[in-house]
């Protein structure tokens, strides 16, 4: 037996006691491939929670390009290489105009962090918004608009955070005009109470997902609505992929491609290497020549030819072997299925996602709809020990994550389905 209590022990001891592990025993884990891995002792366990090995854990044909570049080249981004031309090419014809360029980092933190400079250079404002109970990175000024779990930084003067109206909860007799409405009155009253405070604005910052959020059922226009809100200020709308991208929600590419908004600015991360450190920021060129006249922008590691050299290879997978049509097909049969277990289990309040997305809202009683973040967090580790790996999300840490490498199968989504039945009967 692996002695993982030494080994947690050492991680303290080095790391800090706060550096973040799932579940109240944490898993020790050594290999992966596919939608499984397996920990120290050789047990394994079915990945329902990441989307870093979007394509498969140790996909081969991602390893195998990984490998073969650096065993060729790898150095920093400053020299002309065919693989890293090519990718941004292939990746920035996933999008619609103006979406024609591409600039690499190395995490979705960058990413962000570039995107709001980009915003702030073509409004001259300085003003953000983001929705309530977001994350979009670890940098100061990310953090500083940080809502979803608490940060020594203060909110920002700069900043504003705007509610998501969840269909679940917020209806109450509105239909879905009513609800869109509501999100556009909040984004129109932050616009306001920036420019009381003289500061024009500069973006909205929103994940059309809002996945950490807690998944909310999209309302329709309502990002339509906001973001016409946020160009009439002169703000640009970026839209964070690095959950929602590379067919996550099996309809479409990209997941703001469900709000049917093109946005000014995109942000990727990140399922883009599938596990290699790569990420990116999609813009028209002409907004980032005219940037780069003003600011010279480098990233040492990102986008380096071994970098590229994943991405292309992630590409690759997703359109070889039919991924979006896979997470759309296999997601279908997931959310049927929770629905039946909704059905019986009265703590289900709600199923919510789309693609290889999902989430599951655990209440405590249907009447109030009074969330059990407890039985949440009991459920996740129950899950562990059954095999299943999954995690918890949204204001009330009450919503069960599910969000699988994109090779999900059915017959996966079955042992997910009856391991979950398993856990909610054993309650
Ligand atoms: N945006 C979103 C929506 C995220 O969920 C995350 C990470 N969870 C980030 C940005 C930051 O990405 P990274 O950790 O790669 O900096």
């Amino acid at each position: 037996m692996s002695d993982d209590a030494a080994l947690l022990e050492r991680r303290f001891r080095v790391m800090g006691r706060n550096a973040p592990l799932f579940y109240d025993r944490p898993v020790h884990l050594v290999r992966g491939h596919g939608v499984w891995v397996e920990d120290a002792d050789g047990r394994r366990y079915l990945d329902v929670y990441n989307n870093v090995p979007h394509v498969g854990h140790c996909h081969p044909h991602v390893v195998e390009a990984i490998a073969r570049q650096a065993a060729t080249l790898n150095l920093h981004t400053r020299y002309l290489h065919e693989t890293v031309v090519a990718y941004a090419e292939r990746l920035t014809a996933t999008f619609a105009e103006p979406l024609d360029a591409a600039v690499f980092t190395c995490s979705g933190t960058e990413s962000n962090e570039l995107a709001l400079r980009l915003a702030r250079y073509r409004s001259g404002g300085r003003g953000i918004i983001v929705s309530d109970f977001s994350y979009h990175g670890n940098s100061e000024t990310l953090a500083a608009v940080t809502t979803c779990f608490p940060v020594p930084e203060p909110f920002p003067v700069f900043a504003r955070k705007v509610p998501v109206p969840d269909p679940y909860r917020d209806r109450q007799g509105r239909d879905d005009g009513a609800l869109g409405d509501l999100f556009a009155a909040k984004i129109a009253e932050a616009v306001r109470s920036l420019k009381a405070e003289g500061i024009p604005l500069a973006a909205l910052l929103i994940d059309t997902l809002f996945a950490n959020e807690g998944l909310p059922e999209p309302v329709p226009g309502y990002v339509a609505k906001a973001v016409a809100i946020v160009h009439e200020a002169g703000g640009q709308f970026i839209c964070d992929e690095v959950q929602a991208g590379f067919g996550r929600t099996g309809d479409a590419m990209w997941g703001h491609q469900l709000s049917g908004v093109t946005p000014d600015i995109v942000t990727l991360g990140k399922p883009m290497g599938n596990g290699h450190p790569l990420a990116g920021v999609i813009a028209p060129a002409e907004l980032i020549d005219s940037f780069g006249k003003a600011a010279t922008y480098f990233n040492t590691f990102g986008g380096n030819p071994v970098s590229a050299a994943a991405g292309m290879a992630v590409l690759d997978v997703i359109e070889d072997e039919g991924l979006l049509e896979n997470s759309r097909r296999v997601g279908a049969h997931v959310r049927a299925g929770l629905e039946r277990l909704m059905a019986r289990y009265p703590i289900i309040g709600n199923v919510r996602g789309r693609g290889l997305f999902f989430g599951i809202e655990i209440i405590a009683d249907a009447g109030e709809k009074t969330p059990d973040p407890a039985l949440t967090k009991r459920l996740v580790n129950m899950m562990r020990d059954r095999g299943v790996l999954l995690s918890r999300i949204g204001r009330y840490d009450n919503i069960l994550k599910m969000r699988p490498p994109m090779v999900f199968t059915t017959a996966d989504a079955d042992l997910l389905l009856a391991t979950l039945d398993n856990a909610l009967a054993a309650l």
